[in-house]
């Protein structure tokens, strides 16, 4: 399998050499040159099997040669063993025909774990054996940099630095981000939003002199050894409620746009799919996109669902790439335009947009909402992503096709908006208990391209 650029002016790559790289060098993102398929069989088999087993199945053809079949299995079962739940992604009912999916049992309680655990046990093998180092640089709205920091803490290969809007993570994501003592880990608090730390990411990677000098890498959610991890589960729920033989729809919390293009690639892949429903908050670009074809920024509004408050949602990308039959001058073109504002969907694209996706709109008030009325309705305490997510769900979905509402974070990672709603804080699992006891370490830095690549020069080892 090769990957290639959604803007059609880099190289061609392997598995392991997108994963290495993250960004294209034209500014793109790789995608696969193809989809493989699964066939019916193979899908109806994955039912009642360990989600080990179906995460191997789904993702070997994407992995190539990169690693062995021996040693791919190796990886995936280390990476789900620090899982706190034995079915890794279990579901729990929430009504009629609507399931809740748990991504939040990893080691920072939310579903970027599925994909950061993967990430890092592949990075270990795959740079242990060429005798690499790398520096690994993010940009986060909080959830993506505990994942990737609780990923690499410790490894010989890497330094990871973490960049996130000062004063606009959660104080249990800040402390994930701060409290981890390796030497190898350095958390910086940018004065500016998440979008700020996002585009600073992004001119790292384009500034390809400092991109050679620090052996830099990516695990954003642009990295596409994440957006395969996050297949996997589309799978394992879809399987467990009688796919291939029943169609199955999704709604997810969305921000960057990656868990939902997982989903997406799902369906390519033959999994049965009725709907792929977008679920925003009030941060709603992509709301608006699917209603009226226009693509149009209107910078970022914090709310109490932080990690979904983007107005660049980066992997948009590339679903654009399908919907403009892979023709990456016209990607380009779009991303030239949203550089200044925004741009507005050709009506061929945006009629497949249409055909794949739906969505729908959660304001502040209506995720409260939801999770006072989930709780007295079932019990379940949900954070206010999945609280998104389920309220969108409801308005949405078909009631004889089963929806699967995605939990994208444990609701002790959001204890305010939790106790707002329900009157109770959620407390941490046991693994963490002392999260606010730890002492925390970490670097205050500009909104400045040149100050951070200067205290990254310096930092590394
Ligand atoms: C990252 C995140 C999201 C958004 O996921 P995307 O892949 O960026 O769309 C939603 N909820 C939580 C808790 C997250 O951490």
């Amino acid at each position: 399998m090769q990957y290639i650029s959604t803007r059609g002016q880099a190289p061609k790559l392997s598995f392991e050499e997108a994963m290495l790289s993250g960004l294209a060098l034209d500014g793109g993102l790789y995608v696969p040159e193809s989809w493989p398929q699964l066939s019916a069989d193979v899908i109806r088999s994955f039912a009642g099997q360990p989600y080990e087993e179906v995460a191997y199945t789904v993702m070997r053809p994407f992995v190539g040669e990169t690693f062995t079949d021996v040693a791919f299995r190796e990886i995936i079962a280390k990476a789900y063993s620090a899982f706190a739940h034995e079915a890794r992604c279990p579901m729990v009912q929430l009504a009629p025909n609507h399931w809740l999916l748990e991504l939040f049992h990893g080691p920072t309680l939310a579903f970027k774990d599925v994909a950061m655990q993967l990430i890092g046990q592949m990075f270990e093998t795959a740079l242990g054996r060429a005798g690499k180092r790398v520096t690994i640089v993010g940009a986060t709205s909080g959830d993506t940099g505990s994942a990737a920091i609780e990923a690499f803490r410790g490894l010989d290969a890497v330094d990871v630095f973490i960049l996130y809007p000062h004063n606009r993570v959660s104080e249990v994501q800040r402390r994930q981000m701060t409290t981890p003592a390796e030497a190898n880990v350095h958390a910086l608090a940018v004065d500016g939003d998440f979008d700020d730390c996002q585009a600073r990411l992004k001119d790292m990677f384009n500034d390809h002199t400092f991109r050679e000098e620090v052996s830099l890498a990516g695990v954003n959610s642009i990295n596409w050894a994440r957006v395969l991890a996050q297949v996997v589960y589309f799978f394992t729920s879809a399987a467990a409620l009688g796919a291939p033989d029943r169609k199955v729809s999704f709604t997810v919390p969305t921000g960057n746009f990656g868990d939902i293009f997982a989903g997406y690639v799902a369906k390519r892949m033959g999994l049965p799919i009725e709907q792929l429903v977008i679920a925003t908050n009030q941060n709603d670009i992509l709301h608006r996109t699917v209603a009226t074809g226009a693509h149009k920024k209107q910078g970022v509004q914090p709310s109490i669902s932080p990690s979904m408050d983007i107005q660049v949602s980066s992997n948009f990308e590339r679903l654009l790439f399908d919907i403009y039959d892979r023709e990456g001058a016209a990607v380009s073109a779009l991303m030239d335009e949203l550089k200044s504002g925004g741009f507005v969907l050709s009506q061929g694209a945006l009629e497949k947009l249409r055909a794949e996706f739906s969505s729908g709109r959660c304001s502040e008030d209506d995720t409260l909402a939801e999770i006072t009325a989930m709780r007295k309705r079932t019990g379940e305490v949900l954070c206010p992503h999945s609280a998104v997510g389920v309220f969108v769900a409801e308005a949405e979905r078909s009631l004889d096709v089963p929806m699967v509402t995605l939990a994208t974070a444990h609701p002790a990672k959001f204890p305010d908006a939790v106790e707002k709603a329900t009157g109770l804080r959620p407390d941490l699992p046991q693994h963490m208990s002392d999260l606010y006891e730890r002492a925390e370490r970490m670097t205050r830095a500009p909104n400045d391209l040149g100050a951070l690549q200067q205290i990254i020069r310096e930092r590394r080892s």
